[in-house]
Formats: C-alpha cells, structure tokens, sequence
C-alpha cells in the first residue's frame, strides 16, 4: 500500500485537511487517536503501562488521562518510557489497517511525524503550515487552552522550518490559500504514483 504521513504544527489543519482526502475517497489513519484507544483497550499496552507506572493510571480499570498526562509531564524519562510502548503500538495498529484499505494510497495523519523520526517508513511526507499566530488563535478558539498552554505545546514540536525540510509537499492552511485546490493537486500525483510504485 502507498502510504502517505500528513504532519503539521498544532492547529495547522491536519484534521481539516484530512477531511479534505477523506471526501475524495482515501482513507485516514489518525495516530493520536489510534493512540488513546490503545491506551484505553488494548491489553498489551495497558499491561505495559501498568507495569511501567502503576495501577494509579487505570483505576478501576480505565485509563485516567489526567493521571498519566502527570506522570509524564516535565519527566522526559517517563514520556520516553510511555512513548517506547505506545509508538510501535500504533505503528503496528498503522500497518494491519493500511493493508486491509481498498484504496490508491492511504493517509496517516499524525502532530508529531518528524519529532518521532518516523516520516521515512512513509512513501511521502506532507505538511500543513499555517502562521503561528493563526495557529494559536485557533486552537484557543477551539479547545478554550490559555494562550500560554499553547505556547507550550508549540515549543516542545518541531519548528516548520524543520518539517518542510524534509516534507515532499506542503499544504498552506493559512486561512486565505485555497486547500482544496492543493490537495487536489497532490490526490491527483499520489494517484498516479502510487500506481507506478
Ligand atoms: P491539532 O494538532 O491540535 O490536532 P490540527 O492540526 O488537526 O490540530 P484542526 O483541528 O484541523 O488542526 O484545526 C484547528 C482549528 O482551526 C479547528 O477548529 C478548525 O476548524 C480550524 N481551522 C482549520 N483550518 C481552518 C481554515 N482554513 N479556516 C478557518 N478555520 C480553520
């Protein structure tokens, strides 16, 4: 399957974007999601966290977000422990559901592609951009964070200069590019190459 990772800042528009591909038939994998599922249901993965912080995280059960987003915070020790049973998790999770699409190409959609060092296993690397004041308006806008939060967020990822770096092709979600014209244009070449791969 060609497969297509589709990174971007906070509040860049990947989910938007994505809407976009899905309207036109190609099927989105969306990691951050697949991650809290993972977390929530599947047994390896609670296991693993289980053993690595304690029942604490899953009293009764069920996953206490807030609980691990703690254990984790300010502790790189922690978040690289968390991430080293997560990440293959979805990895494999990515794989199993890309081989079983009946489609051209499918998209992974993922914030964090290019910090992970992931975005080689992917055939190309597309990135949505959008300037950070207008990324910060809206996820303020969206989620109700405190600007700072935000802020937060945005300096523990990749820098855009980073991502279009290694990126084959980059959506502009600025509010005034017209996205469906872009994505177009890409569905239209990664149709083509994905029959030529
Ligand atoms: P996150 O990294 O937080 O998951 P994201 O990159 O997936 O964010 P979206 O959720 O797609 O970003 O967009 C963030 C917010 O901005 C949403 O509320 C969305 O509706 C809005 N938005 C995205 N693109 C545009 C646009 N071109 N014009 C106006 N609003 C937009």
């Amino acid at each position: 399957m060609f497969t297509v990772g589709l990174t971007g800042g906070i509040g860049s528009g990947k989910t938007t974007v994505c809407r976009v591909f899905s309207v036109l038939g190609i099927p989105v994998f969306n990691s951050d999601e697949q991650a809290k599922l993972l977390l929530q249901d599947d047994p390896e993965v609670k296991a693993a966290v289980l053993q690595l912080f304690g029942s604490s995280v899953y009293p009764a059960g069920v996953l206490d977000k807030k609980a691990l987003a703690q254990l984790v915070f300010n502790d790189p020790k922690a978040l690289a422990g968390l991430n080293a049973i997560v990440h293959p998790a979805v990895r494999r999770a990515f794989k199993e559901w890309a081989e079983s699409q009946q489609a051209p190409y499918v998209i992974n959609e993922a914030a964090i592609l290019v910090e992970t060092g992931a975005y080689p296993n992917f055939d190309r690397l597309v990135t949505v951009e959008a300037p950070e004041d207008v990324r910060l308006a809206r996820v303020v806008t969206r989620d109700g964070s405190p600007e700072e939060q935000v802020r937060q967020r945005m300096s523990n990822q990749a820098t855009e200069a980073q991502r279009r770096e290694v990126a084959y092709a980059v959506i502009e979600n600025d509010g005034h590019s017209m996205v469906l014209l872009q994505v177009l244009a890409l569905h239209e070449k990664f149709n083509q190459e994905a029959q030529e791969a």
